[in-house]
């Protein structure tokens, strides 16, 4: 195997100047390393952004999956998205309770239902069925990682998200979230809809961060794919395009993207987010600021 790969991975755009985040860039670091192993050694780009979005869940480092925070009643509604760029096939949950990984959800429902999007109660029942490993006790699994911002009220955001680029030229993306801090019961972001917050194709693989009715009302995801077929635009000035109309609508956030050619982006018009590159050409970055 020599073809190209590539792997970019968020944990979110919504850190705060100050704070440290030495825990997420090590853990993003090993991640990175773990992943860029496997598509080097020829892993599929879909089961390698499941495994690290997963990864990312399971660490309680992120504001999704263990690290999720509750919405205004106290519940953990979580949602999540994959999307196979090869077939275009994609699957998601969202408002989704006591389930342990909700990527892993979002994969069932794409490979075992005719269905793209299956939310709360739905969702449940069919992780269930499937047999997916669920929480015993919200309140004793769930470690919202960051207390004090919840305590000062601040926006807080958290998603975690992956995209890769396999040596066969597929890409993939995977989306995780708790959405944001004290969202009201029901409520739905970017994250499990396809376009917007998640999305993949033949031209490139996308996953976004930020408040996430901005990147629907943008259609985010899909617009990066949208100025690379229809304006011939590189992937860099796809995504920053496509983020600064997120922006003009008053959003703030983040995206990361590869492209087929091996291209990779991670581009964010908030204070910082979250990041990690690596390529089959030696490079490898993780960074939080600037
Ligand atoms: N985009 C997510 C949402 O709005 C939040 C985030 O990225 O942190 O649900």
């Amino acid at each position: 195997m020599a073809g190209k790969w590539a792997l970019v991975l968020h944990g979110g755009a919504g850190p705060i100047f100050g704070q440290d985040y030495a825990a997420q860039e090590k853990h993003l670091a090993g991640l990175l390393k773990e992943g860029g192993q496997r598509l080097a050694s020829g892993d599929a780009a879909l089961d390698v952004v499941e495994a690290m979005v997963a990864a990312m869940e399971d660490s309680g480092l992120y504001l999704a999956g263990r690290g999720a925070a509750p919405n205004l009643n106290g519940d953990y509604e979580l949602d999540a998205a994959i999307m196979d760029g090869r077939t275009r096939n994609a699957g998601a949950v969202g408002a989704l309770q006591g389930v342990l990984s909700p990527i892993a959800a979002a994969r069932m429902v794409m490979e075992r239902t005719p269905n793209v999007l299956i939310v709360g109660e739905g969702a449940r029942r069919l992780a269930d069925a499937a047999g997916l490993a669920t929480v015993d006790d919200p309140e004793v699994y769930y470690k919202p990682i960051d207390e004090r911002t919840r305590q000062v009220g601040a926006p807080e955001m958290g998603t975690v998200g992956a995209v890769a680029l396999d040596q066969y030229g597929d890409m993939s993306a995977a989306t995780s979230t708790a959405g944001i801090m004290n969202k009201t019961p029901g409520r739905l972001g970017d994250t499990p809809v396809i376009g917007a917050g998640t999305w993949a194709d033949e031209r490139c693989a996308i996953s976004c961060t930020g408040l996430g009715e901005y990147f629907i009302r943008a259609n985010a995801a899909a617009d990066v794919s949208a100025r690379i077929r229809y304006g011939g635009a590189r992937l860099e000035p796809a995504v920053q395009g496509a983020l600064d109309d997120v922006k003009r609508l008053g959003g703030e956030g983040g995206m990361i993207a590869v492209s087929a050619s091996g291209e990779m982006s991670a581009l964010f018009n908030s204070g910082g987010m979250k990041r990690g590159l690596t390529d089959s050409s030696g490079r490898f970055e993780v960074a939080t600021f600037l």
